[in-house]
């Protein structure tokens, strides 16, 4: 325990309830003991960030959280990453202990130590559970210096940890996409006609950042036929009056991630310029068919149950065979992890389950429309985290 080190909370979050990083503690220390495990082996990378709070870099020099079947777990780290090793949450709420390693050390060897103390099932070879994340470079060293021990991914145990969402993380995910939903509307009520895409696209980064999200991973601004490619970079195409204008938003909020897609029409002033017959119809399809998804996602409901909804109004409409991807996917502390909303996943989603509803059509060479909330199953229904209008919005844009 490191006395008068406050635990601040994360930005933003004044009221927000504080992870529990000791109860998801516990838990993965109990599931290694069910399962016979030695130790978890945590890797920089959203696995540690779940467990400890802690956010570093990944890098050669190797950062290890390790939590043995019983006893204390503990962060390794560089010595001269010590003090943010110890100011992360876990540390600094003593759930637990700081290790450093030297610069001339060689840290499997702290880690081999640590890792035989920790017993777990002899007969056939102690086992561990490594993350996702865990470099190579590092995996092969630690297998040189643990002999003997026989190493499996931690990924089936994390996920089924992750894919529920405590209050402290659907608080999170809501500030972050109402940040999202907030800086959409302004850029979509701005000036867009002759601006270059990526010059949108640089105004919405910045916009996110301003609002207090860590990082702007990603701003796709698809004007006029790019809108029909869905990962579309935003590119040197000059947005004009009388056509569509996809955006797709999102970045990490106190680590957590944002995901939010709407679109605009812009007219220039033109009356006449507004949208035209087919699109107004591929819009509302979409729009039935997010809204009508988002209906269905309820616990119980298998995850391609929503995808199957959403693409039967799209197929009614016509349209089937330009719905070129899958209907949402989990999110949390990554932007895609499970569950993922796609046919041949019959994971019956359960409260707590946070994933976006994304359907799309697309048209090559004219345009394309999505539409994207990022929502949370509940026992009575999914909730939108995100609040702005899901109707085309019609825009004057000079
Ligand atoms: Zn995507
Ligand atoms: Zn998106
Ligand atoms: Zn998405």
């Amino acid at each position: 325990v490191t006395a008068g080190v406050t635990q601040t909370p994360v930005s933003g979050a004044a009221a927000a309830p504080i992870p529990d990083f000791a109860g998801r503690l516990a838990k993965t220390q109990a599931v290694a003991s069910d399962a016979g495990l030695a130790a978890f082996l945590v890797a920089v990378g959203p696995d540690l960030r779940y467990l400890a709070g802690y956010n570093a870099m990944p890098l050669e020099r190797l950062t290890l959280l390790i939590v043995p079947a019983s006893g204390r777990s503990t962060l390794l780290a560089p010595r001269l990453e010590g003090t943010p090793a110890r100011s992360s949450p876990a540390a600094a709420g003593g759930h637990v202990d700081v290790a450093t390693w030297e610069e001339t050390e060689d840290p499997s060897r702290v880690i081999a130590e640590i890792v035989r103390g920790s017993g777990g099932e002899q007969d056939a070879g102690p086992r561990i559970a490594v993350s996702d994340r865990l470099w190579a470079m590092h995996l092969l060293r630690f297998q040189s210096a643990l002999p003997g021990h026989r190493f499996e991914s931690a990924a089936p145990v994390m996920r089924q940890l992750r894919i529920i969402k405590d209050a402290a993380e659907i608080d999170l995910l809501r500030q972050a996409a109402e940040t999202t939903d907030r800086v959409l509307q302004a850029v979509m009520h701005g000036p867009l006609v002759g601006r270059t895409e990526a010059d949108v696209s640089r105004e919405i980064r910045d916009r996110l950042i301003a609002a207090g999200h860590d990082v702007a991973e990603f701003a796709i601004v698809g004007s006029g036929p790019n809108s029909a490619s869905p990962h579309h970079e935003a590119g040197a195409r000059l947005i004009a009056a009388g056509e569509p204008v996809l955006f797709d938003v999102g970045g990490r909020w106190a680590g957590y991630c944002s995901d939010t897609t709407r679109m605009v029409w812009v007219t220039g002033g033109d009356p006449n310029n507004g949208p035209d017959e087919e699109f107004t119809r591929i819009y509302e399809a979409v729009r039935d068919a997010q809204d009508e998804a988002a209906a269905s996602a309820r616990p119980g409901m298998p995850a391609e149950r929503v995808d199957a909804v959403a693409r039967g109004i799209i197929t009614g409409a016509g349209y089937g065979e330009r719905f070129i991807h899958r209907t949402g996917h989990g999110i949390g502390l990554e932007e895609h992890e499970d569950p993922y909303l796609v046919s041949g996943n019959a994971e019956p989603l359960r409260a707590g389950m946070a994933f976006s509803i994304e359907p799309g059509i697309y048209l090559d060479g004219r345009y394309g429309v999505r539409i994207e909330d990022i929502l949370v199953a509940t026992e009575s229904g999914a909730v939108a985290l995100n609040r702005a209008s899901r109707e085309l919005l019609v825009v004057d844009g000079r």
